[in-house]
């Protein structure tokens, strides 16, 4: 899935890559896929955007948002932006947009995504306004105070994956970068907030900032490709790539477990329950 750090990666190639690039053609459904999702009027992609250029892509928590003089395509969860050459165009897509130099790029959905087009002034999509208007976790807007006040109930019954990455409460953040944060802060991933103390809360928001930016820096995790198809120089601590390694830190094993809808990887010699 598209997390901050992707997205973030993604959008500034996008917009390096794209700016000022003409459109040609859009085309959707070319490969069917039950869980792609598209704005309502499908017809209207290719209508409004031929002839239109670039002005530029962005980062909204974690989604991509490429901007033209009104409209704008945003891409969430598992849709895919993929630039391609001339003449390299893939053969299967849930999304195709061809520029009038013949490059472009292809989005594929990998279990369910998102690939909207909206007024960019109007939008009023829910999920895209979520993202527009809660602060970004690494700029100042996100303090320690913000994020404790996150969790505003002192008896509220979550684990802290649930207070991390559901609910939108934290745009960006999902059960991919959750891992090495949560390891970095020394917490599981089922661990009850009620549990955690003041020092934890600290160490959980010094983890949060340090890792995004850590993978930010990198281009991306290691787990995921970038809008060329190259994979993330971050090397993620837990991730499938590492399960059953030795944890770098403690030395014990690193496991997995099937939780709340998603894998979660752990250590539990630097983790606690
Ligand atoms: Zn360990």
């Amino acid at each position: 899935m598209l997390e901050l750090p992707e997205s973030r990666t993604v959008a500034r190639q996008m917009h390096e890559a794209l700016k000022g690039k003409r459109v040609k053609n859009v085309v959707l459904e070319q490969t069917p896929h039950r869980f792609a999702f598209y704005s309502e009027q499908k017809e209207r992609y290719a209508a409004r955007l031929a002839g239109q250029a670039v002005e530029g892509a962005c980062q909204r928590g974690g989604m991509v948002e490429l901007d033209f003089a009104e409209d704008m395509l945003y891409f969430s969860d598992g849709a895919y932006p993929r630039y391609f050459s001339v003449g390299k165009a893939p053969k299967k897509h849930q999304l195709l947009l061809e520029f009038e130099e013949g490059d472009g790029f292809s989005v594929s959905v990998q279990m369910y995504g998102c690939m909207r087009l909206e007024r960019r002034d109007v939008c009023a999509h829910a999920y895209y306004r979520a993202a527009l208007e809660k602060p970004d976790p690494l700029e100042d807007g996100f303090s320690y105070e913000y994020f404790r006040s996150l969790y505003p109930e002192a008896d509220a019954k979550m684990s802290v994956k649930t207070f991390l990455a559901t609910e939108q409460r934290i745009p960006g953040i999902g059960n991919g970068v959750l891992q090495d944060i949560l390891w970095h802060a020394g917490l599981d991933p089922r661990c009850d907030m009620r549990s955690v103390t003041d020092a934890e809360f600290h160490a959980l928001y010094d983890a949060l900032r340090k890792t995004l930016r850590a993978m930010c820096a990198a281009g991306g995790r290691n787990t995921e490709r970038d809008f060329f198809g190259e994979r993330g120089g971050y090397a993620c601590v837990l991730s499938r790539e590492t399960l059953g390694t030795l944890c770098p830190k403690c030395g014990g094993t690193i496991e997995k477990t099937a939780y709340m809808g998603g894998t979660v990887y752990f250590c539990s010699g630097c983790e606690r329950r």
